[in-house]
């Protein structure tokens, strides 16, 4: 008899990452499968996830979904990327935006020209870096729209991704899938039952003895990792001697009395704060090494640190940074928080569910023997958890700071030899050391590493072919089309009030 090909796909957990999962599959390949989302509102989601980058617009356009729809009903706003206070010495601030400094000219980025320019050859006011970034000023006026090209030149306009309430994105999400076919079933999962030869997954059973059989399973069960951790006993590799955070206090504040379109995150004794602004409150966040300060200390200065008032107490949420060994095993693959946390800092929890979930789509397979398509998709999946951490560990071991235990553990603590590489190379000439399918971009690499505090030492001599005064015009021109671009930009403000205005908000200032 011919073997059962994957004809019934089971997602287990109804957070971010199982409503992504479902609302993907049924659009992609809902015609061939039949699929079941099992849940328990008794144990429910993480409730924390507010801040995305721009890759989620590739979600949403593959899922159809209206961004102004989508954004009225999660309560969300724009976001141009992530001002870090405080990181590579107290006083400091850089905005880590979405999008180019400047504009490339030939073959050389920006920045070189840039520090051509502040060696002393061009105009000795050309500023900093970000004083050519359309971004940068659309942040500081708190504007916001939809802007392709910076005027009539090569230069990119604003990329952007949101912030939105997750809970409420999650629900947007299920309603999309459900009305795609997906099936729901309410009820806690209490075994996981596997095949004596295969060591296949073949059903999970809850706690009121229904059974729920399947041919390929997905595990979103959040930090649980219940079917890859604990069914299948996939072990997980811990990552908290390059990332020390391990907890976190969560609180709701009010929002903000100007909507701005940028999450903060602010350095603190040992960890760091988020502030992210939505249009019905603002989220709060202190994220701490346990080995650096306790509890009580910490909702203190999360507290302290709050620009609007409390709405709730803080929320404990605790975890290890690092991930699985491997992320699709047998006939599972764990997506979420089951596969892994990288910590917030970058937003980058969401960016990993979709990016596993149209890697899993990509090659899903019909057939039950999968190995090459599973070797496939952990190779992949464990290159970009680890670029990832690459660049996040930058942010804590670039800094002067040596005012606390914990951030002189970080300036001093063993780096990859990936960052180090990074590092030395970025210091010697400006130059980025990225992979090429790094999820963070040249751009992105330069902007935190000369935020952090690393002035390169030269620049590529390919930015010496033009003359000093042309150099001092490109900037000076650079500089008035931003200007003049960002000046006819409405606030986030009416953006938000014109196109998406929260169902629950009031008018936003
Ligand atoms: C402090 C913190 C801040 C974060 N901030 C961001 C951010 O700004 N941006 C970002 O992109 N990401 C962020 N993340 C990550 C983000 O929250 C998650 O990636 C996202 O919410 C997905 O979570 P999840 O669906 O994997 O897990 P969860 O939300 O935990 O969902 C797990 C699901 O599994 C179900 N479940 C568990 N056990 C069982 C069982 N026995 N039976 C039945 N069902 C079960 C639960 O009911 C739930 O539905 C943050 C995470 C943390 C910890």
């Amino acid at each position: 008899m011919a073997e059962r090909g994957v004809e019934k796909l089971v997602i287990v957990g109804g957070g971010t990452a199982g409503w992504i999962t479902a609302a993907a599959f049924a659009r992609l390949l809902g015609q061939r499968l039949t699929i079941e989302l099992v849940e328990s509102d008794a144990i429910g989601t993480i409730g924390v996830g507010e801040a995305t980058i721009p890759q989620i617009i590739r979600l949403n356009t593959i899922l159809g979904l209206d961004e102004h729809e989508f954004l009225q009903r999660a309560s969300g706003t724009y976001k141009l990327g992530i001002e870090f206070v405080d990181w590579g010495r107290i006083s400091s601030r850089y905005l880590h935006t979405f999008g180019d400094t400047g504009m490339n000219l030939g073959n050389v980025a920006f920045h070189h020209y840039w520090r051509r320019s502040v060696m002393g050859e061009a105009s000795p006011a050309a500023g900093g870096l970000w004083h050519y970034s359309l971004h940068q000023l659309a942040a500081d006026q708190a504007r916001f729209g939809k802007l392709d090209r910076v005027g009539n030149t090569a230069m990119a306009g604003l990329a952007y991704a949101y912030h939105f309430d997750a809970s409420r994105y999650a629900l947007h999400l299920r309603d999309y899938a459900e009305a795609r076919g997906v099936t729901r079933t309410e009820g806690m999962v209490e075994s996981v039952e596997r095949d004596g030869a295969s060591g296949d997954i073949t059903a999970i059973t809850l706690d009121d003895g229904r059974r729920v059989a399947g041919d390929f399973f997905v595990d979103c069960t959040g930090f649980r990792a219940l079917l890859l951790g604990g069914a299948l006993g996939v072990g997980y590799q811990d990552w908290s001697h390059w990332l020390p955070c391990d907890r976190a206090l969560a609180v709701p504040s009010e929002r903000l009395p100007t909507l701005v379109p940028f999450t903060r995150a602010t350095a603190k004794s040992a960890g760091w704060q988020w502030r992210i602004p939505l249009q019905h409150r603002t989220g709060n966040g202190h994220v701490y090494a346990s080995g650096f300060t306790d509890d009580n200390a910490a909702a203190d200065t999360l507290l302290a640190g709050l620009d609007t008032k409390p709405l709730d107490d803080p929320r404990p949420i605790h975890f290890t940074t690092g991930r699985r060994d491997t992320f699709w095993a047998q006939n599972c693959a764990a997506i979420g928080l089951s596969s892994g946390f990288l910590e917030p800092l970058e937003s980058t929890s969401i960016h990993l569910i979709q990016s596993h979930v149209s890697r899993l789509i990509q090659l899903f397979p019909r057939s039950k023997n999968a190995a090459a398509e599973r070797a496939e998709y952990n190779r992949r999946c464990m290159a970009e958890f680890d670029q990832i951490r690459d660049f996040l560990i930058l942010h804590y071991h670039r800094t002067d700071r040596d005012d606390t235990e914990f951030w002189r553990y970080c300036k001093h603590m063993a780096v990859p030899d990936s960052v180090t590489h990074k590092l030395e190379l970025f210091a010697a000439s400006g130059r980025v050391g990225r992979d090429a399918d790094d999820l963070f971009r040249e751009a992105s690499w330069v902007q935190v590493m000369l935020g952090q505090g690393i002035m390169p030492a030269d620049y590529d001599p390919m930015a010496d072919q033009i003359a000093p005064a042309q150099l001092e015009e490109f900037l000076a021109n650079l500089r008035n089309v931003i200007e003049h671009s960002v000046a006819g930009l409405p606030s986030h403000a009416d953006y938000l009030q014109r196109h998406c205005l929260a169902d629950s908000g009031s008018t936003p200032a």
